[in-house]
């Protein structure tokens, strides 16, 4: 498959889109036992008493990262700053209503770093701190400027250690980045060799630049037989859910309906499977009803036109 660089671009920004449109598709049906056969559309109210459309935290803090790094390119502190918007002022929420669904780990470091504490030592490390709330955030590095395999692991590592300084939570962010990479690269690229090529890329970074990591990424490679809940919050049953849901889905909204069909943490697996969506399939790709109902479009034009 051929792709213009016309056609890369839009796909780049489609992945922004794909992103916000399945968060605000997961949203209504957050914490719900997994369904087979549960219908997935645009609804209103549920789990979170929201308006149709609504993304929630993992939209919010996606399009805060895309504002920082195309403002002011790679910067922790400035990227803290904007959570901090977020959360204090309701800034990248649709109508300002202000957030919702915040995770426990997200908040405790809001508060280290309204108490001063340096971005980059904010997050928590702890074993309950593992959850996939900077995952969910971390789209954007992987998608502004281009960088060597190791800039950008060292920014997805980074980037994630302001809320989730757990080994595990920055290797799944490192690898969700190539991942990503491969994608804008090709997106037509099969599921297994993009991810096969993506790990070959982080263990080569991981030899040279991080030798402590590598057992690390071993750990999230052997956790994929074994998730202890598909669809569950936990960073490595998240990276594996949403990953699983793109690589055998057939089209965009394929991905979203599987990612809600598992239940519990729908509207986090189903952004950053969306993510995925939005790059392989492109804008065109994603439902037209799904993205006339999103909310907020008007926050989003003005920064994804700013990705060039
Ligand atoms: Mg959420």
């Amino acid at each position: 498959m051929v792709t213009t660089p016309v056609n890369a671009m839009e796909r780049v920004r489609a992945a922004i889109w794909g992103h916000l449109v399945g968060d605000a598709i997961g949203v209504p049906y957050e914490g719900r036992p997994p369904d087979p056969a549960r219908v997935v559309e645009v609804r209103q109210y549920g789990t979170h008493h929201q308006p149709a459309g609504t993304w929630s935290d993992d939209g919010a803090l996606t399009l805060a990262m895309l504002d920082s790094l195309t403002a002011v390119k790679f910067d922790p502190d400035d990227q803290a700053q904007r959570m901090l918007s977020w959360f204090d002022e309701g800034t990248y929420t649709p109508d300002g209503d202000g957030p919702f669904d915040i995770g426990v780990t997200t908040r405790a470091a809001l508060d280290r770093l309204r108490r001063g504490t340096p971005a980059i030592d904010a997050g928590g490390d702890a074993e309950r701190d593992q959850g996939n709330g900077s995952l969910m955030r971390i789209l954007p590095v992987a998608l502004v400027g281009t960088a060597q395999d190791g800039v950008y692991v060292e920014r997805a590592h980074l980037a994630s250690r302001v809320t989730h300084a757990s080994p595990i939570c920055q290797v799944a962010c490192a690898l969700y980045v190539l991942i990503v990479r491969e994608l804008v690269a090709d997106p037509a690229v099969a599921a297994d060799n993009m991810l096969i090529r993506a790990v070959a890329r982080l263990r080569a970074v991981y030899a040279s630049d991080h030798p402590g990591f590598a057992s690390v990424l071993d750990e999230l490679l052997a956790h994929r037989a074994s998730l202890r809940r598909p669809g569950g919050g936990w960073v490595l049953d998240s990276f594996w859910s949403a990953l699983g849901v793109f690589a055998t889905a057939k089209s965009y909204r394929h991905t979203i309906e599987r990612a809600v069909r598992l239940g519990h943490d729908t509207d986090t697996t189903a952004a950053i499977a969306g993510g995925l969506a939005g790059l392989r399939w492109g804008q065109s790709g994603i439902p037209v009803e799904w993205i006339s109902a999103l909310r907020g479009k008007d926050i989003v034009m003005p920064l994804i036109a700013r990705l060039v």
